[in-house]
């Protein structure tokens, strides 16, 4: 629909309905991914109008909505940070600088105009006549509703549930008499002071907690159900410090070190699948040289799966471990039969008591930020669809999703899809069309149809409770999200988007 006509709709549109405002973009959330966006649409694509629709009332996401105590990355800032901003600080990052971070990037780049806070995206509808999306916004601060029209949808909505974390079920929770928390929803009012804290998980967020309260309560249990690799190591990248006592300059600190990580992480990687029994000697080595070597690492930290099938957190300064060693933090390994109103009764029969217990148990999977699509009025089911390369979904028209790397850093994926997105908008306008849609070309269909992400690959319990809600992925490439970084930086970028995968009109 070009501007004219949209115009002349909008005069038509009875005075009683709201007028919706039109964007040529549209990007859900001011996180991380869409920021990043945003930056990217105006470098690229200055010609377009856009719009961002955040539901919380800052930007950030997730580093705006966890606020338990230590609240830091798990990756290093350099491969964390956009690609166009050097990372100046310690490799390991507080919420708090992350958020600085994405602040300096909104106020260089004059994108704060741009956002709507308190925005909360209900619907979205697209209609095949117009070639529109039309949204529906609740808003948070007047409770009215909002209403835009997009021609093209950029989700950067996140994974998880922002509003509650997921806490699984166990028997007799509400017989417990003392406080039960979520990390991602930390009460501002909790004193742990003197108190006995159990925390339930041993995720990156438990591995984080642990330490960054063990000095403040009398003693802090880690209860996990079963172990988890770490990798315990300085605050500090040598090649950074050494290139900054050399005066070089902050970009090419950013890029030379970023390099370097994302050639070590390759490398790692590649070896978690050539000799993973190796790797696992030399992870639980390191865990060792913080407890000792009387300190039971068969039970407590010798994970079930393979290296790399589940994030492996980074320990700074084995910070955790060192809590551990201290007597201020213990490790207990077992499983929940129910809790008591004193604790939690073991299924070994042993109990733990405790006055606050945190459930360090995970995300809800929010796979396209609860919104209600319809596309013609009918209703859309994600699970129904199949992904190309993660980024689009067939039958899906003028929409690109950003789902960052599991094994390596999020942000190398949403700049790349950023460059992805404004490719795309650039050739639809050469072509002039209205509308991209992905479909199976004849040689794709009859494939099977296979879950979104390989249980074998990666499987941590969140993507595994919800994979039913998840689009699917065929055995090629082009129709699954790979996770890996190293392939897809060599492919995304040299699209083809004249491929017949890509319909137009
Ligand atoms: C505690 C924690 C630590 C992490 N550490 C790392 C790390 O070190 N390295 C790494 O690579 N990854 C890490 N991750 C994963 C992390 O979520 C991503 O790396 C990254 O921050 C995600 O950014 P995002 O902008 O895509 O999504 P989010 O940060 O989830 O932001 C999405 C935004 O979209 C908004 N939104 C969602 N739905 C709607 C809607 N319907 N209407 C309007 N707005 C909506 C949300 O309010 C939110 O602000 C971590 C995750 C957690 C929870």
């Amino acid at each position: 629909m070009t501007s004219n006509e949209l115009l002349e709709r909008q005069k038509a549109t009875p005075a009683r309905r709201p007028r919706p405002e039109h964007f040529d973009v549209l990007i859900v959330g001011a996180g991380i991914s869409g920021i990043g966006g945003a930056y990217h649409l105006q470098q690229q694509c200055p010609d377009q109008s856009y719009v961002i629709l955040e539901t919380q009332e800052n930007f950030g996401g997730t580093w705006l909505t966890h606020k338990y105590p230590g609240i830091r990355s798990d990756s290093d800032l350099h491969t964390f940070g956009y690609r166009f901003k050097p990372w100046v600080g310690k490799p390991i990052a507080t919420a708090e600088e992350i958020l600085r971070y994405v602040g300096e990037v909104i106020a260089e780049n004059d994108i704060a105009p741009h956002i709507r806070y308190r925005h909360k995206i209900m619907t979205a509808d697209w209609s095949s006549a117009d070639n529109l999306w039309t949204i529906v916004a609740e808003r948070l601060d007047t409770g009215e509703q909002a209403h835009f029209t997009t021609n093209f949808l950029w989700m950067c909505q996140g994974y998880y549930r922002h509003s509650e974390g997921y806490t699984p079920d166990w028997p007799d929770m509400d017989k417990f008499n003392g406080r039960i928390v979520h990390p991602q929803t930390w009460p501002a009012d909790l004193d742990l002071k003197d108190k006995n804290v159990l925390v339930i998980g041993s995720g990156a967020t438990a591995a984080t907690l642990v330490p960054n309260i063990a000095d403040d309560c009398a003693h802090v249990t880690m209860l996990q159900r079963s172990p988890t690799y770490f990798i315990p190591g300085r605050n500090a990248i040598d090649i950074a410090e050494t290139l900054r006592q050399l005066q070089v300059d902050e970009t090419w600190v950013h890029e030379i070190v970023r390099r370097k990580m994302l050639y070590d992480q390759a490398a790692f990687t590649q070896r978690c699948v050539d000799e993973p029994e190796k790797v696992k000697e030399e992870l639980l080595g390191a865990v060792r040289a913080y407890l000792g070597p009387d300190y039971d690492i068969a039970t407590h930290f010798t994970p079930r799966y393979r290296p790399w099938q589940q994030r492996i957190a980074f320990i700074p300064d084995g910070d955790m471990f060192k809590g551990i060693a201290s007597g201020k933090a213990s490790v207990v390994t077992d499983e929940i039969e129910r809790f008591t109103d004193g604790g939690i009764l073991l299924k070994s029969g042993n109990e733990l008591s405790a006055d606050v217990i945190v459930t360090a148990t995970g995300f809800n999977l929010s796979v396209l930020g609860d919104i209600d699509f319809t596309i013609d009025g009918k209703p859309l089911d994600f699970a129904k669809t199949i992904t190309y390369r993660g980024l689009m979904f067939t039958g899906v028209p003028n929409m690109a999703w950003v789902f960052g790397y599991f094994r390596a850093s999020w942000t190398l994926r949403a700049d790349m899809v950023g460059d992805f997105v404004c490719a795309l908008l650039k050739h639809m306008k050469t072509k002039g069309a209205h509308k991209v849609t992905v479909a199976l070309r004849p040689e794709d269909e009859g494939m099977p149809e296979l879950p979104w992400l390989d249980d074998e690959n990666f499987n941590p319990g969140y993507m595994k409770r919800s994979m039913h809600l998840l689009p699917r992925r065929l055995d090629k490439p082009e129709w699954q999200h790979t996770q890996d970084y190293w392939t897809e930086k060599d492919q995304i970028p040299f699209t083809d988007f004249n491929d017949p995968a890509f319909r137009y009109a």
